[in-house]
């Protein structure tokens, strides 16, 4: 195995499901008119306050906002692959630790 495969086992976090104000994986994920997409505690109150998209590209109200269902559950299936690989991650350190 090279160096390159090494990279690609890495899979950085899908850009599309992160949140840009916040940088995290997308929370409770809410759509703008706009088309992007952003945790529900980044984009309401910010919805509230600013009245636009948090990336500047044009006006939002809060009506406007929309749940993404299946968007929430790729996020939750992937928090639990994610959580299911830290795990494994532990027990061979811990098992290395010995
Ligand atoms: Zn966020
Ligand atoms: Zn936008």
């Amino acid at each position: 195995m090279g160096l390159l495969d090494a990279d690609r086992s890495a899979e950085p976090l899908e850009p599309s499901l992160q949140c840009q104000p916040c940088g995290q994986m997308l929370d409770e994920p809410l759509s703008t008119p706009c088309g992007h997409v952003f945790c529900a505690n980044c984009l309401l109150p910010w919805a509230a306050r600013r009245r636009h998209c948090p990336l500047r590209c044009q006006l939002i109200s809060r009506q406007e906002v929309r749940r993404v269902l299946p968007l929430r559950s790729l996020v939750s299936r992937l928090e639990m692959k994610i959580s299911h690989l830290v795990r494994i991650a532990s027990f061979s350190l811990s098992l290395k630790k010995k």
